[in-house]
């Protein structure tokens, strides 16, 4: 895709800092600032784009506010302020869910439905979300209003019908606090099931108006099957998806785990989540509400274990507490999907800190003009064979070198020093094995298991005791 791309707005909305910019080019600039921030942990891979990178968001908000010359206008806010930006045409917004935005802006007019005013608190539509599965050709309209009472609403919905017979499902959100969140608590299902299906690789998913759910799915394909070949499952790990959004990834990696975990904080999404497992008849799935955080705590107190963690933030990356305790139910594996890459370096100081090194980094294009990068990081925990098999080299060393020699000369020295008695090496290491210290065999042992040899005298092993208390060895 070599023509240059133009936008009349780009400027107010500020959304895509790349429109101007060849495609080939924005990738390779994404792929760098990724690499500026993450080469210190490992090699980048090459950035994965999209082939075609127009129209891709399935998921389109418009905020709604009346202009003097111009009437109901809508589109996003303009950076930094409460001035809606008027958008008719969006390069990377699905074309269908744009034109039904249309269509709402003529039926406000014809229905005099009046748009909101967040200072005054007058009119009513303050928000219109569209959201249309790729696949399966289902789209949501979630209509935000200031107040709960739509006057008119039937009809409203069967002239919106009308125009686009194609929208499976009508939503009454209502707003009524002031805040720069689109959804308000309070929803009511105007026709339709309340949500939308969207089919990913072969599994379906439910989408809520107020669950997550990847806005680019051509590149959440591409996205969930790196995520899922870096964990290289077996089939016989027990795997967490943290911050699980509707289940997409840990239900994609329960085809290849023996058990799947996945824990969200927004209760809609594990909802969906939840019935996503049925729907897909996936039976080693479960899905918990509830903070990440304190759901591994809770794992680790309950002595569970896990192989694989997949987790996939929000833009502000994990918190210390979910990776301090990550990383005591030492997975082998951590896949770290992420939308930020700042939080995401961050977070990887922590984990290669922590027992963990990076082995692969791959950049995905997921939004392409925007100056946002999803990155897939594969880390696997530092083998426990580097240290085991030092260890066991020690063990062809002469034992009489001196920092092993030590902890033997520490206890008998201190043991002179306290109780004016001499102890042998020999007496140590029968009283260290009988409290079941682990000894290097042979040490001090005769080759021979039945050869005669002194035992350490009662009184001697209590103040061998004593000492090993004292060293904090038991
Ligand atoms: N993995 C999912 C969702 C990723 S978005 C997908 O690919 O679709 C990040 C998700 O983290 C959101 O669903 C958000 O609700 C959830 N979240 C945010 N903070 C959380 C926390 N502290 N604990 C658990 N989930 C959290």
């Amino acid at each position: 895709m070599d023509e240059l791309i133009k936008c009349s707005v780009s400027k107010k909305c500020g959304g895509c800092r790349y429109i101007g910019t060849e495609y080939d080019k924005q990738l390779l600039e994404k792929e760098q600032y990724v690499r500026k921030l993450l080469h210190d942990y490992g090699r980048v891979s090459k950035i994965v784009g999209m082939k075609e990178p127009l129209y891709y968001r399935n998921k389109v908000h418009h905020a709604f506010a009346y202009d003097r010359k111009k009437g109901i206008i809508s589109g996003c806010y303009e950076a930094n302020t409460h001035k809606v930006v008027d958008i008719t045409k969006c390069l990377i917004e699905d074309e269908k869910c744009q034109e039904i935005i249309e269509t709402v802006k003529k039926l406000c007019v014809s229905f005099k439905i009046k748009t909101y005013d967040e200072d005054t608190g007058y009119g009513l539509l303050r928000h219109v979300l569209v959201r249309r599965g790729f696949t399966t050709g289902e789209i949501m309209v979630a209509l935000i209003t200031g107040y709960p009472v739509f006057p008119g609403k039937n009809n409203f919905v069967k002239a919106l019908l009308k125009a686009h017979p194609e929208i499976t499902t009508v939503i009454l959100n209502i707003n009524d606090k002031k805040t720069s969140m689109v959804l308000g608590d309070r929803e009511t299902v105007l026709y339709g099931p309340g949500f939308i299906k969207d089919k990913l690789s072969g599994l379906t998913f439910r989408i809520s108006s107020k669950s997550f759910y990847q806005v680019n799915p051509v590149q959440t394909e591409v996205l969930y099957s790196i995520a899922i070949s870096f964990a290289g499952l077996s089939g016989k790990e027990t795997v967490i998806d943290a911050y699980c959004g509707i289940g997409t990834i840990g239900l994609f990696a329960s085809a290849k785990a023996a058990k799947v975990i996945g824990i969200e904080l927004n209760p809609d999404a594990v909802r969906d989540a939840i019935m996503n497992s049925k729907e897909n008849g996936i039976k080693n799935a479960r899905f918990y509400k509830g903070d990440a955080g304190d759901f591994v705590v809770k794992m680790a107190e309950d002595g569970e274990k896990c192989d694989v963690v997949f987790m996939d933030p929000p833009r502000t990356g994990s918190t210390e507490k979910f990776m301090s305790v990550c990383v005591t139910l030492s997975p082998e594996k951590i896949v770290y999907v992420s939308c930020g890459p700042d939080t995401l370096s961050r977070d990887l100081k922590y984990l290669t800190s922590h027992g963990y090194e990076v082995k692969k980094i791959q950049p995905v294009d997921m939004f392409p003009f925007t100056e946002h990068v999803e990155t897939v990081v594969l880390l696997v925990r530092k083998t426990p064979d580097a240290y085991v098999r030092i260890k066991m080299d020690m063990e062809d060393f002469d034992l009489t070198k001196p920092e092993t020699k030590a902890t033997y000369e520490e206890i008998k020295a201190y043991i002179l020093e306290q109780y004016g008695v001499k102890v042998s090496s020999l007496y140590i290491a029968q009283v260290k094995e009988k409290l079941g210290i682990k000894e290097r065999e042979n040490y001090n042992f005769p080759k021979d298991a039945d050869a005669k040899q002194p035992q350490c005298p009662k009184d001697k092993e209590r103040l061998i005791v004593e000492a090993l208390k004292h060293f904090k060895m038991i």
